[in-house]
């Protein structure tokens, strides 16, 4: 069948590969794409936010199947959209999509079927927030209700952090994404993410990982979209995760079912593994980017039949099979990042770094300029390596990474440190 697969980055490169060697995918287009995609398929200049012109693409083309990556879209009610043309796509739809979409929403489904999370109250008037945080004490989080590209989050320290944040969300700082604040109860714990397939009734685990949000070394520095993550993530033995099936993940299939919204795509949840159990932070109802990057390389079963199986609401008997090998990836970025950036500097070597045994770079955002690959992003590329322990894939990671030739960029020099000075106990 003809795929037709959404979105730009690195999690897209990775979704490329992973669709493009299944023998049910005859041609895979990729809109918009970028340079590495290009290496598995057909990359088309198609825009997105026109549902219109997507659905008239997928009829033309012969598209069979439609795989949504980012958020935006799923917010937007792509997946309904096709559905609605009769298009079969992976991804939840715009109600289920609420889940990542609403803070508050996703709170409240938590407080109605008992799924842990910290506890929290929802406001928007200012003075009624920080009356309530007054009463509390810090540290306190307040988040935006609404999406808002990482910035919506602030664990603040103090009274004074808590009422600048919710004078800055509710007095329009975020738009309408934070009209509506959360404010909630600060949990203490190491932090895991966790993946199910979902096909609105059932679950399976796709696998799990850790992230590094902070664009230094030793967690330092400001909040990115990811700098790096590996899996799996030892943290979770499979008891945890058998924990988190039951408690979390399973009782959201069974209250979005409830609600007549049926979930059905990736569902990843960030998890705070608290003394008492884990506890979910957020849902994203999507793959995770930089962890898609991570989690696909070890990935042994077919990729299209899975996300098929999970579109049909068939994942009954259906079980993953995943390699025993640890994958890690390094997020290279352009000087700046997260704040402003030039484009347009050459990346060399990118060959060099791939001839290495059992190592992939994945391009998030680069541009294709002739022969020559340039940055055009903030994260442009992730450097991603397999090995026997988390341990021996970031050895290998970095002598990639040492490759690359590329002055503009930069990267941590610590990903997968947790799991590094596990393996070494
Ligand atoms: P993302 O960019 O991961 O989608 P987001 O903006 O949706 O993030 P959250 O994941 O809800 O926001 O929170 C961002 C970070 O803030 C978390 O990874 C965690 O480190 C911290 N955090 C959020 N909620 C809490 C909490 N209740 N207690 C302690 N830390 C928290």
């Amino acid at each position: 069948m003809n795929i037709l697969l959404i979105g730009s980055g690195g999690r897209e490169h990775a979704l490329a590969r992973s669709l493009s060697a299944s023998p049910l995918c005859s041609k895979l287009l990729i809109a918009p794409g970028n340079p590495g995609t290009a290496q598995y398929g057909t990359n088309v200049a198609l825009d997105v936010a026109d549902h219109r012109a997507v659905i008239d693409f997928c009829r033309v083309m012969g598209i069979g199947f439609v795989v949504v990556g980012p958020e935006a879209p799923l917010v937007a009610g792509l997946v309904d959209d096709l559905k609605g043309a009769g298009i079969k796509a992976f991804g939840p739809s715009r109600a289920a999509a609420q889940l990542e979409g609403s803070k508050a929403f996703t709170k409240d489904l938590c407080a109605e079927f008992g799924i842990p999370t910290a506890a929290y109250r929802r406001f928007t008037d200012a003075e009624a927030a920080k009356a309530y945080v007054r009463s509390y004490g810090a540290p306190i989080v307040v988040k935006a209700d609404g999406l808002a590209a990482g910035k919506g989050v602030v664990v603040a320290l103090s009274f004074e952090e808590a009422e600048a944040a919710i004078d800055m969300m509710i007095g329009g700082g975020l738009g309408a994404a934070g009209a509506e604040v959360v404010i909630e109860a600060f949990l203490e714990g190491e932090e895991a993410s966790f993946f199910a397939l979902c096909d609105g009734t059932r679950a399976i685990p796709f696998g799990t990982a850790q992230d590094h949000k902070r664009v230094f070394d030793g967690d330092e520095g400001p909040n990115t979209g990811g700098m790096g993550a590996y899996s799996p993530a030892a943290v979770l033995t499979p008891e945890l995760q058998a924990r988190v099936m039951r408690e979390i993940i399973e009782p959201t299939l069974a209250g979005m079912k409830a609600r007549g919204m049926p979930y059905t795509g990736i569902l990843y949840a960030g998890l705070m593994l608290t003394k008492a159990g884990p506890q979910l932070i957020e849902y994203n109802a999507r793959l995770g980017d930089p962890e898609t990057q991570v989690l696909l390389p070890r990935l042994r079963s077919d990729l299209v039949a899975a996300l098929l199986a999970a579109c049909d609401g068939a994942l009954d008997g259906v079980s993953l099979q995943w390699s025993d090998a640890a994958a890690l990836t390094v997020v290279m970025a352009a000087k700046g990042y997260p704040g402003a950036v030039e484009k347009g500097s050459e990346i060399r070597g990118l060959a060099q770094a791939e001839a290495l045994n059992d190592v992939i770079v994945f391009h998030a955002g680069t541009k294709q300029d002739g022969d020559r690959i340039l940055a055009h992003g903030g994260r442009v590329l992730n450097v991603t390596a397999l090995g026997s322990t988390i341990t021996e894939a970031q050895r290998r990671a970095y002598d990639a990474v040492d490759r690359i030739d590329w002055p503009e960029g930069f990267c941590r020099r610590d990903i997968g440190w947790r799991a590094v000075e596990r393996e070494r106990a």
